[in-house]
């Protein structure tokens, strides 16, 4: 293999794994603001009060649309039933939820972000989380339990 391509490979590998990395800081991210000083929050479709390590990284947009996928308004703290049990109706309670807590016309945005081509560089990926690292480490600080 020569050299340019051996460089392309590594600059994949090293994108691949901070899309990875990025996916658990936006998890831990999200789960943290979400929740209360003890690690409560409510599911924002079934409102059933959980724990922090019962909750999981709920999207709107799917992670598969790139543009959105580390939105910190695109992802939000849910319970692991609503996440795995999505329907129309549901999906809908989620949307009202994310305009009301953010911005009506958050939702719309999000739309039509996931259906934009993603020019996310590596660079763009490093910054991100960077970015994301401090942001994680200032969340945690404000809590009185650990994860
Ligand atoms: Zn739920």
């Amino acid at each position: 293999m020569d050299i340019r391509k051996q460089e392309a490979k590594k600059r994949k590998t090293e994108a691949e794994s901070l899309r990875l990395q990025l996916d658990l800081l936006v998890g831990k991210i999200v789960k943290l603001r979400d929740s209360d000083e003890y690690g409560y929050l409510n599911c924002p479709i079934c409102r059933k009060q959980i724990h922090i390590k019962q909750s999981e990284a709920m999207h709107y947009k799917g992670r598969s649309s790139q543009n959105t996928r580390y939105d910190l308004l695109n992802v939000h703290a849910g319970c692991e039933f609503c996440n795995h049990t999505m329907t129309e109706r549901k999906y809908q309670i989620f949307s009202e939820y994310i305009d009301n807590k953010h911005e009506s016309g958050t939702t719309s945005i999000l739309e039509s972000l996931s259906k934009q081509e993603c020019k996310r560089t590596l660079n763009d990926l490093r910054e991100l989380k960077a970015k994301y690292t401090i942001l994680y480490n200032k969340l945690k600080k404000q809590k009185m339990f650990s994860i």
